[in-house]
C-alpha cells in the first residue's frame, strides 16, 4: 500500500467509524451468527499475493461485521463494559501509526514519562494514598498474577524467585471473587489447593472474621498465609469486601494484600464513592481498568504499589543487550511486570482525561449510578420481580420469582433471559448467587442514556409477561426453548 492510498483510505475508515458511532443503535447488540460461520468464509491458506484494499474492505462488512457483538451499543448492559471513547480512539490511531514499542525508558522517552505522569494522574484523580505509584498492565488478571507473585516473594524473601522453592504458600480471596485470582494463584505456583474461599456476609462481601479464623488454621498446619485479594466490586454483584478490617488483619499477619478493583475502581472519581476505599492506607497493590469504566479503549489496566522497589526486584532481569546509559535515572517499565514489549497505552488515556476532564467522567459515573438506583426501585416496586443483591454501585441483580422451587426459578430465569435478549436491542448477562440464577443489569456504557434504560425495563416487563403468559398455558421450558431457536434460525 503506498502513502497516498494510506491516506486517502485512512480518512475513508475514519468516516467509517465515526458513521459507526452514530448508527451503533442500529446493529443488533450480540452477534446472531452460529459457530463456524465467519470461519468458512476466510480461505484456509493466506494469500500468495497482495490484495487490493478495496477488496479487503468489502470483505470486512461482508464477513466481519456480521460477526461482532457491540460492545458500545447504549443497550450494552451485559457482563461490565469495555468503554471506547472518540479521543481514545483517536490516541490508538497515532499508538499504531507511531508503532513504537515502549519496553524500556531508551525506545521511547515520552511513552515512559507520560506513563508515570498518567500513573500520578490517575492515584490523585481517585484519593489513593499519595506514596501509591504504578504502571499500566494490559488487563485486571495480568495485575492480580503480578500481585501475587510479589506476594510470593515477599513471604519466602525471593526465594520463590531464587530457588524455585514452592513454599508452603496459601492465597485468600472471598467466595465472590474473580475467576482471575484462581488463574492467578495458579501460574504463580501456589496451587489450586491453597486458595482458600472465604465466605461472605447477606450483602456478598468477605467476613474478615472468617478469613482471620482460615488463617489461624492454615498457620497451624505450618502453612504460610501470603496473600489476601479483596475486591471492590465483585463480578456477580459489585459487593465491596471491607478493607479497613481485611486490612487490619493482613498487618498483623504480615500478608500482602491486593485489592482487585476492575470494574468499581473507577467509582472512586466520586468522593462520595470513597467509602469503598476505608482502610486503602494497608493495601499493598490496587488494579483497576480504566478499559472498563474510564472510557479508554481495551486494553488499560492500572496497577498501583506502596513499594515500587519490591515489584521491580521481583520482576527485574539485566541482560546486556537491555542495559543503557540512562537507567539509574529513570523508569524503565519491562521491569514492573511480565512482558518486556509494551504497547504506548498512556497515550490513549492522556487523551481521554483531558477530553473529558475528571469532572466529565464524575458526571458520567454518576449518571450510571443514579439511572441503577432508579432499575433498582423499579425491580423493588413489581412483585414478580425479586431484587438478588444490594446495589451498591451500577449494577442490579434480579429474577423472576413467582414461588416455584429453586430448580424450577433457576429454568425459568434462563428462559427468561433469553427472552430479555431475544429482540437484539438490549444485552444483559447471568449469574448465579448461593446457586440462584439472576440477570445481572449493568449501566456502563457511554452510549447509555437514561432512555435506553427506560427503554430496557420496559422490554424486560414485556419478556416477563410473554415468559410467565407462555408458562401459564402449560408450555414446557423445553419447548420455550425449541420456538425460541427456530425464532433465532429464521433472523436475517
Ligand atoms: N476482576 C474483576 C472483579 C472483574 O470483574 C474482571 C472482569 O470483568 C476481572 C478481574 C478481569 O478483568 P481483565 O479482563 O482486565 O483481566
Amino acid at each position: 500500500m503506498d502513502i497516498e492510498e494510506f491516506r486517502s483510505v485512512g480518512h475513508e475508515l475514519i468516516d467509517w467509524v465515526a458513521d459507526y458511532m452514530v448508527n451503533i443503535e442500529r446493529y443488533p447488540v450480540s452477534s446472531p451468527l452460529e459457530p463456524g460461520r465467519v470461519r468458512e468464509k476466510i480461505p484456509l491458506l493466506a494469500p500468495e499475493n497482495g490484495e487490493p484494499m478495496e477488496h479487503i474492505l468489502t470483505d470486512f462488512q461482508d464477513i466481519i461485521m456480521p460477526g461482532i457483538t457491540h460492545w458500545q451499543h447504549p443497550g450494552w448492559f451485559a457482563y461490565f463494559p469495555a468503554n471506547s471513547s472518540p479521543p481514545s480512539v483517536l490516541a490508538e490511531l497515532l499508538t499504531a501509526g507511531i508503532g513504537a514499542q515502549c519496553m524500556i525508558w531508551k525506545t521511547s522517552p515520552a511513552a515512559a514519562e507520560l506513563e508515570e505522569r498518567m500513573m500520578e494522574w490517575l492515584r490523585d484523580m481517585l484519593g489513593l494514598p499519595g506514596g501509591m505509584t504504578g504502571v499500566i498492565q494490559d488487563t485486571a488478571s495480568t495485575s492480580t498474577l503480578v500481585a501475587l507473585l510479589s506476594a510470593r516473594e515477599r513471604a519466602t524473601d525471593f526465594g520463590a524467585n531464587r530457588e524455585g522453592a514452592i513454599a508452603p504458600l496459601v492465597v485468600y480471596a472471598s467466595r465472590e471473587a474473580h475467576s482471575s485470582v484462581e488463574k492467578g494463584a495458579k501460574i504463580a505456583g501456589f496451587g489450586t489447593n491453597r486458595i482458600r474461599r472465604i465466605p461472605t456476609d447477606d450483602d456478598y462481601a468477605m467476613i474478615p472474621g472468617k478469613l482471620s479464623e482460615t488463617m489461624e488454621q492454615d498457620r497451624r498446619s505450618g502453612l504460610l498465609p501470603a496473600c489476601v485479594v479483596a475486591t471492590m466490586g465483585t463480578t456477580s454483584s459489585c459487593a465491596v469486601d471491607p478493607l479497613g478490617a481485611i486490612g487490619e488483619i493482613c498487618r498483623t499477619e504480615g500478608t500482602w494484600l491486593h485489592v482487585d478493583a476492575a470494574f468499581a475502581g473507577s467509582a472512586l472519581v466520586c468522593p462520595e464513592m470513597r467509602w469503598m476505599m476505608n482502610g486503602m492506607e494497608q493495601v499493598d497493590s490496587f488494579v483497576f481498568n480504566p478499559h472498563k469504566w474510564m472510557l479508554t479503549n481495551f486494553d488499560c489496566s492500572a496497577y498501583f504499589v506502596r513499594d515500587p522497589e519490591h515489584l521491580v526486584r521481583t520482576f527485574e532481569i539485566n541482560p546486556e543487550y537491555l542495559r543503557t546509559s540512562v537507567d539509574s535515572e529513570v523508569r524503565n517499565y519491562r521491569d514492573w511486570g511480565i512482558q518486556l514489549g509494551r504497547r504506548f497505552r498512556a497515550l490513549k488515556l492522556w487523551f481521554v482525561l483531558r477530553s473529558y476532564g475528571v469532572e466529565g467522567l464524575r458526571r458520567m459515573v454518576r449518571a450510571h449510578l443514579r439511572w441503577a438506583s432508579m432499575f433498582e426501585e423499579w425491580v423493588k416496586a413489581d412483585p414478580r420481580f425479586e431484587l438478588m443483591a444490594s446495589v451498591k454501585l451500577s449494577l442490579v441483580c434480579f429474577r423472576l420469582c413467582d414461588g416455584r422451587t429453586e430448580m424450577e426459578l433457576n429454568h425459568l430465569n434462563e428462559e427468561f433471559l433469553e427472552a430479555v435478549n431475544a429482540s437484539g436491542r438490549i444485552l444483559l448477562t447471568h449469574t448465579t448467587l448461593d446457586g440462584k440464577y439472576c440477570l445481572r443489569m449493568v449501566i456502563g456504557s457511554r452510549t447509555t442514556g437514561e432512555r435506553h434504560v427506560r427503554d430496557a425495563w420496559e422490554r424486560i416487563r414485556t419478556a416477563a409477561d410473554e415468559v410467565l403468559e407462555a408458562l401459564g398455558k402449560g408450555t414446557r421450558f423445553d419447548s420455550l426453548a425449541r420456538q425460541r431457536s427456530r425464532h433465532a434460525a429464521s433472523a436475517p
